[in-house]
């Protein structure tokens, strides 16, 4: 059997990867002229670290990455919400990671490279359409000076992001990604370390929010660790097309960023303005997804990742999932030799699931606990438990690990998300 996997981000390495160690051929193809680290901070949560580690990567994720130990939920004026203990420190048998994407994509590449080899994985080559013929699916491609390549295979996977054009393929009339009017600017810069280095901070609500943690330890520079930090913010009313395109290497501008922590913000471990101002380049991207569709799965063609469900990027989810999907795909293809079969079951498993988790990113995700306490007390409290109880902060934070699957029991019983 041979598939043929079109994108190579990290849905489309770890595809590759789960379904070469159960024995399928696969050849990926992605259109970028090379597959290069980009991309800013990412977490990993244990359902997905839990397939990474299956396939041999714990070691390599640990020189690349950090074990998260404690996530702390807070108000714009640094009183704590909710903090909880994540990944080994919280009893689940294997970590979280907070990560560069170029990062954890190199990890995926070079295993991908040493495993598959290097003729397999082809870049400069976009997929333009593909044709299914008796159980046989052939793929157009085009490199970038317009010349037309064909690869032929059992089937196809569309792990080509949230542009994918598989999917448009299945979906010609829909819309155009549709933007929540919250802007995401992004970056990562050395920073001195910030509690024990291995800390994830949220800290705000409604009006805007700002993300702190560590992604990288470098020996050499003890006292600093290599920070992501992120500022979300509504510019905009209503779900509508963005004013300007989704692209994850939009070169934001230091006055937009600012604009919203200028002076708002009083956290007393970072300045989140100094912070930015010391990043350098540092990049934007509005919180865009699509409604749920019916099916992934058509015949020997299927859709995973973003381009099956994008999603906001709130509760550390987009690359995780597109993981998971990655193992699903893997288990039904090694469960039965039909592929229609295999890709179907993979589409009734994993569909639901995430179609469940774009709908509570839409309305904030984990994160809402820091809105529901903001919307209440603006100003600060004295007590929490005055503002929002211990139970109704615990269902919304452990609420939406269960939903999205990586509760601890759920991990510690087997993983999969369920
Ligand atoms: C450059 C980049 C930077 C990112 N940075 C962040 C970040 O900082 N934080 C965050 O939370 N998420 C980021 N993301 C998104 C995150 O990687 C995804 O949400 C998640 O990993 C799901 O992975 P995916 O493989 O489905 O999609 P992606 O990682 O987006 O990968 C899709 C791949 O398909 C390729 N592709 C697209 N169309 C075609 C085509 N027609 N033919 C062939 N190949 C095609 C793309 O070039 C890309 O490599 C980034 C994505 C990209 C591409």
């Amino acid at each position: 059997m041979k598939l043929l996997i079109i994108g190579g981000g990290i849905g489309g390495l770890a595809t590759a990867l789960a379904l070469h160690k159960a024995g399928i051929d696969v050849e990926i193809f992605e259109q970028s002229q090379e597959l290069g680290e980009l991309g800013v901070g990412i977490n990993l949560l244990p359902h997905a670290v839990k397939e990474l580690a299956a396939l041999g990567l714990l070691p390599a994720l640990d020189e690349a990455g950090i074990r998260t130990r404690e996530l702390i939920y807070m108000s714009r004026l640094g009183q704590v919400v909710w903090r909880e203990l994540r990944g080994l420190d919280a009893g689940y048998d294997v970590p979280q990671f907070s990560i560069h994407r170029g990062k954890l994509h190199g990890v995926l590449h070079v295993a991908a490279l040493s495993r598959i080899g290097p003729s397999r994985i082809h870049t400069d080559r976009r997929l333009v359409d593909f044709i299914e013929n008796k159980g046989r699916v052939t793929a157009i491609l085009e490199n970038r000076t317009g010349a037309r390549f064909e690869a032929t295979g059992d089937g196809l996977i569309g792990a080509d992001g949230i542009h994918s054009r598989v999917r448009s393929v299945f979906y010609p009339d829909e819309s155009a990604l549709l933007w929540s009017g919250i802007m995401l600017w992004r970056g990562a810069t050395e920073w001195p370390v910030h509690e024990d280095g291995r800390t994830m901070v949220i800290a705000g609500g409604n009006a805007a929010k700002f993300v702190f943690y560590p992604i990288h330890f470098d020996p050499a520079r003890p006292g600093h660790r290599l920070t992501n930090w992120a500022v979300m913010a509504r510019v905009a009313d209503g779900r509508k097309p963005p004013a300007r395109r989704e692209d994850w290497n939009t070169v934001a501008r230091l006055e937009e960023a600012c604009a919203f922590v200028h002076d708002s913000f009083n956290l007393g471990f970072v300045e989140p303005q100094k912070i930015i101002e010391a990043t350098g380049t540092f990049y934007e991207y509005p919180n865009c997804d699509r409604d749920p569709v019916a099916r992934w799965s058509f015949g020997h063609v299927t859709l995973l990742g973003d381009a099956a469900h994008p999603m906001y990027p709130v509760g550390s989810n987009g690359a995780s999932q597109a993981i998971l999907d990655a193992a699903s795909l893997a288990r039904h293809l090694t469960a039965t030799s039909d592929i229609g079969q295999a890709f179907k079951a993979y589409d009734e498993e994993r569909r639901p699931l995430t179609a469940d988790i774009v709908k509570s990113n839409r309305r904030g995700g984990p994160e809402g606990v820091i809105d529901v306490v903001e919307a209440r007390a603006p100003d600060g409290f004295d007590d929490i438990e005055d503002v929002a109880s211990h139970a109704e902060r615990e269902a919304i934070v452990r609420g939406y690990a269960s939903m999205a699957g990586y509760a601890r029991d759920q991990v510690n019983r087997g993983g999969q998300g369920r």
